[in-house]
């Protein structure tokens, strides 16, 4: 259940001494970019949340970890920062950014990076209540390219998700009356086949798409602590098994584009996101063309205008600037960069830097599987 105590809190608490070194590095970089989380607690409850895998799904009231201003400061200086370039998510992973008490703090965040002149992508995922003067307030910043991901999933069952996705419906709605420098999505997610993928869940999400400059889908991240959490909340697995990537089976992935034939559609976050703001693709998914299939024209011309295969100095410099150590062997194809041994912070890096895919060879991306985990596509 929501804790409503917890919601109502106006202010966040200071984060405890013994909180875990996986929520104290407040700041890590990952395929939406450098991602800043100062704040951590939720009292949302959504089963399917990550915070499982911090061990932090019990903290249910927001906590800060450092003042705003240290937190930018921080992250301008971390090394990965890039100036305009590096994409910037706030509050993504341990609370929502739109909770009372969490939100001032994320304004004062948004206001400290647009007051130092950086223009770039800021993302910020939300399934809480927007109000008109939020939007107000984040209409007035004049640099960062912001984008509010909205999240809803259509889901009633609520040891599954206990908030009510009208509330997400009433963000959207909100956003789309008053917002305009600022970008809205509809971030349709998490579709699971036999749950929430009914012609009348696609009906719903198709309205709700008239609210958004965008709509990306996506499917369900089922690891081994959120299976045991639902189970032990009485739910009977969602899938057969568990898997590393996120899982969208192909029958229920082509239901929704035959759905959303004619409206903007994406299969991922950035390309949303680049549509929104008619801007290229930072992770360049162009280079993978089956992703492509179901883009606007418009947007496609965009991402090839800005597609281009990096030469191998350029890749060993950025190699040697993470240090990746298996630099023999770095390959550059027409659509992707090959490394090994790489973590994430240091791929996505790259990818980043060079708007160009980067792969590590362990980790294959299969044809036509768009980064998804096997489930449903065997
Ligand atoms: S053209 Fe491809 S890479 Fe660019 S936004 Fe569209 S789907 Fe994404």
């Amino acid at each position: 259940m929501v804790k409503i105590e917890a919601l109502k809190a106006k202010s966040v608490r200071r984060a405890p001494d013994d909180l875990p070194s996986s929520l104290r590095n407040y700041i890590d970089y990952r395929k939406s970019g450098l991602s800043l989380n100062h704040i951590v607690g939720c009292p949302l409850d959504c089963g399917y949340c990550v915070r499982h895998l911090f061990d932090n799904f019990a903290m249910k009231r927001p906590h800060l970890i450092v003042d705003d201003e240290i937190a930018v400061e921080q992250l301008v200086r971390h090394w990965a920062f890039r100036a305009d370039t590096t994409p910037i998510q706030i509050f993504n992973r341990a609370t929502d950014p739109f909770l009372p008490g969490v939100k001032t703090h994320l304004f004062r965040t948004l206001e400290a990076l647009d007051s130092r002149g950086f223009r770039n992508p800021v993302l910020v995922i939300t399934r809480w209540k927007i109000e008109p003067t939020d939007v107000e307030r984040l209409e007035a910043l004049t640099n960062l390219k912001l984008t509010i991901l909205v999240t809803w999933s259509g889901i009633d069952d609520e040891r599954i998700e206990p908030v009510s996705s009208a509330i997400a419906e009433g963000s959207l709605e909100v956003l789309a009356s008053s917002a305009s420098r600022v970008k809205k999505i509809l971030y349709w997610r998490p579709i699971i086949s036999g749950l929430n993928d009914t012609a009348e869940h696609f009906a719903a999400a198709r309205r709700l798409a008239e609210f958004a400059d965008a709509t990306v889908f996506t499917g369900l991240f089922y690891r081994e602590e959120i299976r045991s959490y639902f189970r032990e909340a009485g739910v009977p697995d969602l899938y057969s098994d568990i898997a590393r990537r996120k899982i969208l089976p192909r029958e229920a992935e082509g239901r929704v584009l035959e759905y959303f034939e004619g409206r903007p559609i994406f299969r991922k976050t950035s390309c949303g996101v680049a549509f929104s703001h008619g801007i290229a693709d930072f992770n360049g998914h162009f280079g993978i063309s089956e992703i492509c299939d179901i883009c606007p024209e418009t947007q496609c011309k965009i991402c090839e205008k800005h597609h281009q295969k990096p030469d191998l100095e350029a890749v060993l410099s950025l190699a040697r600037l993470v240090s990746l150590v298996d630099l023999d062997g770095i390959e550059v194809s027409d659509c992707r960069v090959e490394v090994n041994g790489s973590t994430e912070a240091q791929r996505y890096f790259m990818q980043h830097a060079l708007n160009f895919q980067v792969h590590d060879r362990a980790q294959p991306h299969r044809k036509h599987r768009h980064g998804r985990a096997e489930i449903g596509w065997e």
